[in-house]
């Protein structure tokens, strides 16, 4: 997709720090990282979300994932990570590219998991 800045980085018109790439996925650092590591792992297919993936793409979803626990094996932080995936952009997704964030590199200090617990119903 000519302006999706996922896609750029795939292509690599836009810079970007990978850490893994593979013919289907692509693996690079946050630009602004909310935790000490903070790794984007991405399907080089542009899908716009989740809820955009049609059931064909749920093996390319898997190798993410799969790719996500081995990008945390070489960041150092296979024993405690977080992956997350926002769908919408109510629930905070601002590229429509999907992606999930892989979060860790905490120590002891393990952010409590934010929930807007007074917005819920
Ligand atoms: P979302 O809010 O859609 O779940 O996550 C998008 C993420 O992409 C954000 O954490 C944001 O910092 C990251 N991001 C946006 N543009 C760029 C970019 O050009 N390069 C990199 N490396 N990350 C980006
Ligand atoms: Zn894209």
């Amino acid at each position: 997709m000519d302006d999706c800045v996922f896609c750029k980085i795939v292509k690599g018109d836009i810079p970007s720090t990978k850490v893994f790439e593979d013919d289907q996925v692509v693996a690079f650092k946050d630009i602004k990282p909310l935790a000490p590591v903070h790794i984007l792992i991405i399907p080089k297919t542009h899908i716009e979300s989740l809820s955009k993936a049609e059931d064909e793409y749920a093996s390319l979803l898997g190798i993410c994932q799969i790719t996500a626990k081995k990008v945390a094996e070489k960041m150092g932080i296979k024993d405690a990570f977080r992956l997350l995936l926002a769908n919408g952009s109510s629930a905070g997704q601002t590229v429509f590219h999907l992606h999930y964030h892989l979060l860790g590199g905490w120590g002891k200090e393990v952010p409590e998991m934010e929930v807007k617990k007074e917005k819920l119903p």
